[in-house]
């Protein structure tokens, strides 16, 4: 039987005449509310409805647990995951808050223990999945019990439209009906527009305060390379930057997941496999071994990421185009939610291009619904062809202004040069259309250049007046102006199954040579690492979006000891417990004991992430470590 109880760690002597400071301070040992945070949960403390839409790792969480904290009753939180709720309340309960979950994980008599629970004003947050919570048998249970608030986390899931939609969470409106006394909170890091007047107005919540957070991610450094030997690409990308860390490596297909991560075991660095074809113990061992471990890799479609709440995801690699920009947000979002320096890497090329419009023009929906959707894919497109700052394109994309590039992308470190590509876009389209339009990048750049390959005498194609006619750039050259004529919708891959290329209404005065056409200059393919200058701490900083400077793999040769010997304390502790190591100090606390070196409790208390519990359960523990380093 589990524990549901420990002793509630509510400040002894309130400090300060703000009680939700007080609770900050003494449960979860940070010094001061972040961004909105402080105006959040006073309008929630205060009894008013929110709508909160926070980028992940802005700090959502804080938002409902310190109300729950300080108002009167029990906290409820609608939580989609069984995953996120048990990280969840396992991370409470280390911080002495009297939490517990209800979901099917659980057994009936420890449900039933859980309910009484509620029922006697034992738990200050209890969270439930959507499908428990409107049961009549806990609607009952909840009116006879004094409510602090209900939490809605991850609202998003109310939208049809959305990634993750679930039935279950149309139902929650009737929350207002039945408790209009108790405010509520939803919460989400989704950026869309669509989905933000969505969640408001089917979770009735057409009269709360909105809060609306930028969602600029400033620690995640943005970089997309053009595909070459993709494996090889991203194993000098681990080994350059990310030999300890643990990240997650997306691809689109199962059976590529599958190699990619045995080619990585074969090649040194461990990786596991995740994908919705695997069988559900296999999938739940691999994402507990990767929560519960550090420097693992994860190869995984996108079924793999929501609730998955651990906090040092080094870095998100794709292999494969994500369908849109919004899940290339939510899905490199799922890096550096710590705020530590993180990296969003992606290698990108015309296959996939061509696969994602196939898939595209393959599927089921409507044709409304089809063209919102090559929409989203030509936005993605711009995003890895753009000689702009990637994360001025992207925050552009959420409508979000950002007025000076960021310092901390690809093309703000490495501008990239443009060219006058309008004779080449010419001799490309003209290639394309000369050989009827029915052939892809590969063939096409054949006859560019020249090449007499079989299937180029075959077809006759030797004797157009394109073959070889572009001599003047290499092949990796055509493959970019391609990509580029896709990306700008001067081209359009072919919905008939081939692949192939036709020319678009804007192709048109392109090919006739009416309108002239700029295209950016792939960088060279360099020997560098990805982020030595963030390490280095030179990276150009002073944009807006400057990212922290702090960073374990930035640490010099005694730091660097002592970092590893608070993190091989921590995972003994974690194991220990069963529990994964960010619960009991999250990297940043053990980079603030590297910095500060706390011989004493006192000191030891003032670190970020230590409160009156963690220091009563582990300061001994890490202040030994510290005292042998010092
Ligand atoms: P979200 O749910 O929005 O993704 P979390 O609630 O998980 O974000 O918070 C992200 C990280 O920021 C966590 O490591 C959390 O402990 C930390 N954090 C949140 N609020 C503060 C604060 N006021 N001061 C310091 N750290 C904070
Ligand atoms: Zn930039």
């Amino acid at each position: 039987m589990f524990s549901l109880f420990s002793s509630s760690s509510r400040s002894p002597s309130p400090a300060t005449d703000d009680p939700a400071l007080d609770v900050l301070r003494s449960v979860f040992g940070y010094d001061r509310f972040r961004g909105q945070q402080a105006e959040i949960i006073g309008h929630v403390i205060g009894g008013g409805d929110a709508l909160v839409l926070m980028p992940t790792g802005g700090g959502k969480s804080l938002c409902y647990q310190v109300p729950a904290l300080v108002r009167e009753g029990v906290t409820v939180v609608v939580s989609p995951l069984i995953a996120l709720m048990r990280d969840q309340v396992t991370a409470l309960r280390q911080l002495g808050v009297r939490a517990a979950f209800l979901n099917s994980s659980l057994s009936l008599s420890e449900s039933r223990a859980v309910e009484r629970a509620v029922a006697n004003g034992e738990l200050d947050l209890v969270y439930v999945a959507p499908e428990r919570l409107v049961t009549p048998r806990f609607l009952e249970l909840l009116e006879r019990t004094p409510i602090a608030l209900f939490a809605l986390d991850e609202a998003h899931c109310v939208s049809q439209w959305g990634h993750d939609f679930r039935p279950e969470y149309l139902q929650l409106s009737i929350l207002h009906e039945r408790f209009p006394a108790v405010p509520r909170i939803a919460l989400t890091a989704t950026a869309d527009a669509q989905t933000r007047a969505e969640i408001a107005e089917k979770l009735n919540l057409g009269d709360a305060r909105v809060f609306i957070s930028s969602f600029d991610r400033p620690n995640i450094t943005y970089r997309v390379v053009p595909k070459n030997n993709e494996r090889q690409q991203l194993l000098a990308f681990l080994t350059d930057n990310h030999e300890e860390d643990a990240g997650i490596v997306y691809c689109l297909s199962r059976a590529k997941v599958e190699e990619v991560a045995e080619w990585l075991n074969a090649h040194g660095r461990e990786a596991l496999p995740y994908h919705a074809g695997l069988p559900a113990e296999v999938r739940e061992a691999n994402q507990d071994r990767f929560i519960k471990s550090e420097g693992l890799v994860m190869v995984a479609t996108v079924a793999f990421g929501m609730g998955i709440d651990k906090p040092n995801v080094r870095f998100v690699a794709h292999l494969d185009l994500p369908k849109s920009l919004e899940a290339y947000y939510q899905e490199t979002g799922r890096a550096g939610r710590d705020g530590l320096p993180a990296n969003a890497w992606m290698s990108y090329g015309m296959s996939d291009v061509v696969v994602l419009r196939q898939m595209l023009e393959q599927s089921e929906a409507g044709d409304a619904h089809r063209r919102v959707e090559r929409g989203k894919l030509e936005a993605m497109l711009g995003f890895c062809e753009t000689a702009a700052c990637r994360r001025q394109v992207l925050l552009n994309y959420f409508g979000e202004r950002m007025p000076e590039p960021c310092g901390n992308c690809d093309t703000c470190q490495e501008p990239v040069e443009t060219w006058d590509g309008t004779v080449a876009a010419q001799k490309a389209l003209a290639a394309v259309y000369r050989t009827g339009q029915r052939y892809g990048a590969g063939h096409l750049i054949d006859v560019l250049l020249g090449k007499a390959t079989d299937k180029v005498v075959q077809q006759g194609h030797d004797t157009l007046k394109t073959f070889g006619v572009g001599k003047d750039l290499s092949k990796g050259e055509w493959q970019s102006v391609f990509r580029q004529l896709v990306a700008g919708g001067y081209l359009t891959v072919d919905l008939e199954g081939y692949g192939g290329f036709r020319l678009t209404d804007a192709g048109v005065p392109v090919a006739k040579g009416q309108q002239t056409v700029r295209l950016r200059r792939d960088p060279e393919a360099k020997k560098r690492r990805t982020t030595d200058a963030l390490r280095r701490g030179t990276a150009k900083r002073g944009g807006p979006s400057a990212g922290p400077s702090r960073s374990p793999s930035g640490l010099d040769p005694a730091d660097d000891a002592l970092w590893h010997a608070l993190r091989a304390c921590r995972l003994e502790l974690a194991r220990d417990q069963g529990v994964p190591p960010y619960v009991i100090f999250h990297d940043s606390t053990l980079l603030a004991m590297v910095e500060e070196r706390p011989l004493d409790r006192r000191d030891f208390a003032r670190l970020a992430g230590v409160g009156t519990r963690k220091l009563d359960l582990y300061a001994d523990s890490f202040l030994e470590v510290i005292h042998k380093y010092a």
